[in-house]
């Protein structure tokens, strides 16, 4: 599995951080889904291999502009470059009036149906985007939610092996022991399906939340979560100066959190503006107040940083994906 972050700043962009949106997607598929869509999003994508013909799904957290206002644009940039299939939305209310109030004003026709669910609406284990979906009402100021994405599970693997062992060729015998069942061969021996079958891979599983100022509102989810992308907006010296208003999270609480899940991969990600990579307020601070609490995979996200979870459980930082 992949994610792929095409914005990391929170409320304003800076130089080298656009506002929020990220994608997720199966390692070398095409098909792909997309997290809360800020401002400029389009333009993030431009940079990547992903395709807006291929977009399947369109989450977004809630309604604040860092991460919907691009959605209009990319919307219709996608309707312009052709699209034909239907896009799913699954969004707070809010952001479909908002859409819908667009759309309507700028004489905005669409080449394909917009389709558009709410969070708290789907039903349990929704399928969506190759991914089973389920959604955790969050704490910010408006409604907002994380969503989390479980691969289907995977079907258990053919023994391939065994088989060449046993001479059993490749043809209908090998769909048919896949399935569970039993095959007579033309020798006269059954092959025991249970016998050519390996166990189904784990699952994986990741998390991708909204703003929150509690992350212990998903602590049941990331009981066997693999990864949690969260937003860390301040260190908690600048949380405390700036105040509980905004209802955003500290690296450190959030660490804290993440240690006593004992949560295996943990990702920052929507950094406030002041953080730089030098001056005052670094990212530096950031990690290493997470660091400080936290002793599991930490990174940190940055745009275009695409980060890959191996079948093991280990989230890394794969190349670059940003083309010129
Ligand atoms: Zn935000």
């Amino acid at each position: 599995l992949e994610i792929i972050f095409l914005g990391t700043s929170a409320g304003t962009p800076t130089k080298t951080r656009n506002v929020s949106a990220t994608a997720i997607r199966h390692t070398n598929a095409k098909s792909w889904c997309l997290v809360d869509c800020g401002e400029g999003t389009q333009h993030q994508i431009l940079h990547t291999d992903l395709s807006l013909a291929q977009l399947k799904v369109i989450f977004i957290t809630h309604v604040h502009g860092d991460h919907c206002y691009g959605l209009p644009g990319l919307l219709a940039s996608a309707s312009l470059t052709g699209r034909k299939n239907p896009l799913i939305v699954v969004a707070p209310y809010a952001v479909q009036e908002m859409f819908e109030c667009v759309q309507r004003n700028s004489d905005l026709t669409l080449s394909y149906d917009i389709c558009f669910l709410k969070p708290q609406d789907l039903t349990d284990n929704a399928e969506l985007g190759g991914f089973t979906i389920e959604t955790v009402e969050l704490s910010h100021r408006v409604q907002c939610f994380a969503y989390i994405f479980t691969e289907k599970t995977p079907y258990a693997r053919l023994n391939r092996e065994k088989l060449a062992k046993d001479c059993i060729p490749a043809g209908p015998s090998w769909g048919k022991l896949e399935r569970g069942e039993d095959v007579a061969l033309e020798c006269g021996r059954i092959a025991k399906a249970k016998e050519y079958l390996l166990p189904a891979a784990r699952a994986r599983k990741i998390i991708i939340a909204g703003d929150n100022d509690t992350p212990e509102l998903l602590r049941k989810s990331c009981k066997h979560a693999d990864v949690l992308v969260h937003e860390a907006t301040y260190t908690q010296e600048v949380s405390d100066k700036v105040g509980a208003l905004p209802q955003h999270c500290s690296a450190k609480k959030l660490a804290i959190f993440a240690e006593s899940v004992m949560l295996p991969n943990l990702v920052l990600n929507h950094f406030s503006a002041r953080y730089q990579e030098h001056g005052e307020h670094t990212f530096d601070d950031l990690k290493n107040e997470a660091l400080a609490e936290y002793r599991g995979n930490l990174l940190l996200a940055k745009d275009f940083s695409n980060f890959r979870l191996n079948v093991g459980g280990l989230l890394n930082l794969n190349e670059n994906t940003k083309k010129s």
